[in-house]
């Protein structure tokens, strides 16, 4: 039994434990919420907000598809001039990499896509795009414009900055190779973790949204060429059109048959062609379609069951088949993994400039970006912010002809950028002299 002095002695060592946590807690919360009012000052002085709509809006109206960037890489380079941030230029053609702190380690990138797409903008207003057939209906624009936004949150509040920021501005995201080209130009030498963010038109106006591990899709395309023989002695020759469209029947059986319903995955054959007359069977069918997945495992996976159902009908009806995954045109890009500490840092700094109510869990998605290459170099994450807003018109999706963006996002996703900047060199997982 413990005596009354005993007693007295662990009251006390306990009620000293629990001032010194309260003090190291509202410490720590005393110091996040003056890290967020001095990025919010930034973010949201009128002055900034007014720079950011003009940077959006003058990108927004010569929109630029991927690796033709170079009207929007001066403008980000004009505009790091005027900040006095220095900067590396081309890299992988018209992408513009800056740097922003001592030069030491950490390094930690921040990456906006600056293409457009080929789409026709059927939006009316002050700013519609002046270049016919080409759009930013994908938000790149506003992406460039809220990095940009950071750099100078950033570069303002240098003395607090205790990583090196990275600023990627990446071209040709929507053709699917501007990350991987970036990656081949060393941007991430050094970098030990990066953060993407997305406007997204399923969230409403402020809402950040994303999840841990496995997010969106990985997409490929592929391309099969089966081979046969002649059509007036069919006992004698081989038939590629009969192995072709058993080829297609078998394809769509993989994901009803093989695949775990809860596990999304998609194959879709979208073009078969044959030179021959009614009278003829080809010499040779080709087809191909895209495939996607959501995790590693089952991308690898299912391209592996393609290539193997393709050859097993050739082979049945007694042709041969080629099967292609890596077209130039359509290169496979890989699933979005998220790395689960980044991804809960970029919660937590996000959470900082919304508030915990506007984080949510994101579902997985069937879309693609190529920020995955990114993802399979160095660990980060990529985050969904929304945009959806009735009262002005930001409500159709991405690569819609009538995509609109509620311009009030912009200081949001600066001060979110900045804030997972500034705040990631308490968080990383080396230790430097
Ligand atoms: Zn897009
Ligand atoms: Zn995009």
């Amino acid at each position: 039994m413990m005596d009354l002095n005993n007693h007295i002695r662990l009251a006390l060592l306990l009620i000293f434990m629990c001032l010194s946590i309260n003090f190291e807690a509202n410490e720590c919360s005393n110091q996040t919420s003056s890290l967020k009012n001095q990025i919010l000052e930034v973010a949201n002085n009128p002055n900034t907000v007014k720079w950011m709509k003009q940077i959006r809006r003058e990108i927004h109206e010569y929109p630029e598809l991927g690796y033709e960037e170079f009207r929007t890489s001066s403008v980000i380079r004009r505009e790091l001039d005027k900040l006095g941030i220095s900067y590396q230029w081309p890299v992988a053609k018209t992408g513009v990499v800056a740097k922003i702190g001592s030069g030491f380690p950490p390094f930690v990138a921040l990456r906006a896509d600056m293409d457009a797409l080929p789409i026709q903008e059927l939006v009316d207003w002050d700013h519609k795009s002046k270049v016919d057939g080409k759009m930013h209906a994908c938000a790149h624009d506003a992406h460039v414009a809220m990095l940009l936004g950071a750099a100078k949150i950033l570069q303002e509040m240098k003395n607090k900055l205790k990583a090196t920021v990275v600023l990627i501005f990446q071209p040709a995201e929507e053709k699917g190779i501007g990350a991987r080209d970036m990656i081949q130009e060393n941007v991430l030498e050094d970098v030990e973790a990066i953060f993407g963010l997305h406007l997204a038109t399923q969230y409403p106006l402020g809402v950040v949204a994303s999840r841990p591990g496995d997010f969106l899709a990985g997409c490929g395309s592929f391309k099969a060429k089966i081979k046969g023989g002649l059509a007036e002695i069919p006992q004698h020759c081989l038939d590629p059109v009969l192995a072709a469209s058993m080829s297609v029947i078998s394809l769509q059986n993989i994901v009803s048959r093989e695949v775990d319903p809860l596990d999304s995955q998609v194959v879709s054959v979208a073009m078969v062609h044959s030179e021959s007359a009614h009278e003829l069977i080809p010499d040779s069918v080709t087809f191909g379609g895209t495939y996607r997945a959501i995790s590693k495992k089952s991308f690898n996976a299912l391209r592996q069951r393609i290539e193997e159902v393709i050859k097993g009908q050739a082979k049945v009806h007694r042709c041969t088949a080629e099967v292609e995954f890596f077209g130039k045109e359509h290169p496979t890009i890989p699933p979005t993994t998220n790395d689960e500490r980044i991804h809960q840092l970029g919660r937590q700094a996000s959470s900082m400039i919304v508030g915990e109510e506007n984080i949510k869990l994101a579902p997985t998605y069937t879309a693609s970006e190529d920020f995955a290459f990114y993802l399979e170099k160095v660990p980060g994450s990529f985050f969904l912010l929304g945009i959806q807003n009735e009262k002005v018109g930001s409500i159709y999706s991405a690569h819609s002809p009538h995509y609109f963006i509620d311009e009030d996002v912009l200081p949001i996703g600066a001060a979110i950028h900045a804030a997972f900047a500034l705040s990631y060199h308490s968080h990383s997982t080396i230790s430097y002299l």
